[in-house]
């Protein structure tokens, strides 16, 4: 029988929770991963899955980039990255990689935060730095193929014992069990009315071409990326937000070979093979709360999470599960 104190429901130590997750992009499979993980019965509802959610068009580079508030994401960024470094050399998860990449500033900044938590960062010396630039860092960080990640995701999600149903969820409140998990992206803007939430599109394209390292300008009004993989380098990009369009835009693609060219000269437009295009779902800050909704149900909200959903994807999901074991164990 359930007991409550402080209004959360008291299930004893052994408890197993019957947990309902909205979405199937990666903060979903990867909190759905975590909570099967921790021996709750998971199942989620989803409208699409891999390859037809945004995280299958991240690029997707490990960077802290368009989500907040830092204290939080700083720290979220951190637990993601030893997670995937994990992955990668403990369980052999190839579509994972370890890249070098230079970030160019038009001026002098201090370190990011989240410099301090990871192996390799170092200022550039000045003859590293391109031209127009007056200032720059080297980072090494996890570089993920969606495209084998997703569907990993999904495959240790499903040998976890976990659910999958496709279908679009109309409320929270309709979903079934002890307790919902909204991982529903943009979404959220139907889902939960929540008008903080917006789409800032990005447009890429896809290269057969390595650069060597990677470079950066991740100011959002310049954004230019070339994020080396084994199998393209992605070329980036743009960040228009309040933009719902989600068809190729020659322009833009055009606008992107440019600035890319503006840091990497050597590149071949003769060895371009695709453009791709996504929402990225972006909010002041990463909604991750939970709430009790009026019919007494609880969710624990984790979405809204910018150009750094891969980014944070761990250590979102670690949080929720922490969440559920400390407030509703
Ligand atoms: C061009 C581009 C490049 C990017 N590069 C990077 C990068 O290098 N590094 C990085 O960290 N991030 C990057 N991002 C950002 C990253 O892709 C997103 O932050 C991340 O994918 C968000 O994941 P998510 O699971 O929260 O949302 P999504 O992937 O959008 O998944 C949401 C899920 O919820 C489901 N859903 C929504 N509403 C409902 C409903 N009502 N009922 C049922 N299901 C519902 C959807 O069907 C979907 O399955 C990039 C994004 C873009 C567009």
């Amino acid at each position: 029988m359930r007991l409550f104190s402080d209004g959360y429901p008291v299930l004893g130590q052994d408890s197993v929770l019957d947990i309902s997750i909205i979405g199937a992009g990666v903060s979903g499979l990867s909190t759905g991963i975590r909570l099967l993980e921790a021996g709750h019965d998971v199942t989620i509802f989803t409208e699409s899955i891999s390859p037809d959610t945004v995280s299958d068009t991240a690029a997707a580079w490990w960077y802290p980039f368009l989500a907040e508030p830092l204290e939080k994401t700083n720290q979220w960024s951190a637990e993601t990255f030893y997670e995937l470094v994990r992955l990668m050399e403990e369980e052999g998860v190839s579509c994972i990689t370890m890249r070098k990449g230079k970030e160019f500033l038009e001026v002098e900044s201090p370190a990011p935060g989240w410099s301090k938590q990871i192996p390799h960062f170092r200022i550039l010396d000045s003859d590293e730095i391109a031209p127009g630039y007056t200032f720059g860092w080297e980072i090494e960080a996890p570089v993920i193929e969606m495209h084998i990640y997703m569907p990993w995701l999904m495959e240790r999600f499903e040998s976890l014992g976990g659910d999958l149903r496709i279908t679009k969820v109309g409320s929270l409140e309709e979903l079934p069990g002890d307790l919902v998990v909204n991982c529903c992206g943009l979404g959220g803007k139907e889902l939960c009315q929540d008008d903080d939430l917006e789409p800032v599109r990005g447009q890429i394209v896809y290269v057969e071409q390595d650069p060597g390292f990677g470079r950066f300008d991740q100011r959002p009004e310049s954004l230019i990326y070339t994020i080396p993989r084994r199998d393209v380098t992605v070329l980036g990009g743009t960040a228009q937000r309040g933009d719902w369009d989600e068809t190729i835009r020659e322009e833009d693609t055009e606008h992107i070979l440019d600035k890319c060219e503006s840091l990497w000269p050597e590149l071949d437009r003769s060895k371009i093979v695709g453009v791709a295009v996504g929402l990225r779902p972006s909010r002041k800050l990463v909604r991750l709360e939970i709430e009790k909704l009026a019919s007494g149900k609880f969710v624990i909200h984790n979405y809204g999470h910018g150009g750094a959903g891969v980014t944070l994807s761990w250590g979102c999901a670690d949080e929720v599960a922490s969440i559920v074991s400390s407030k509703m164990t």
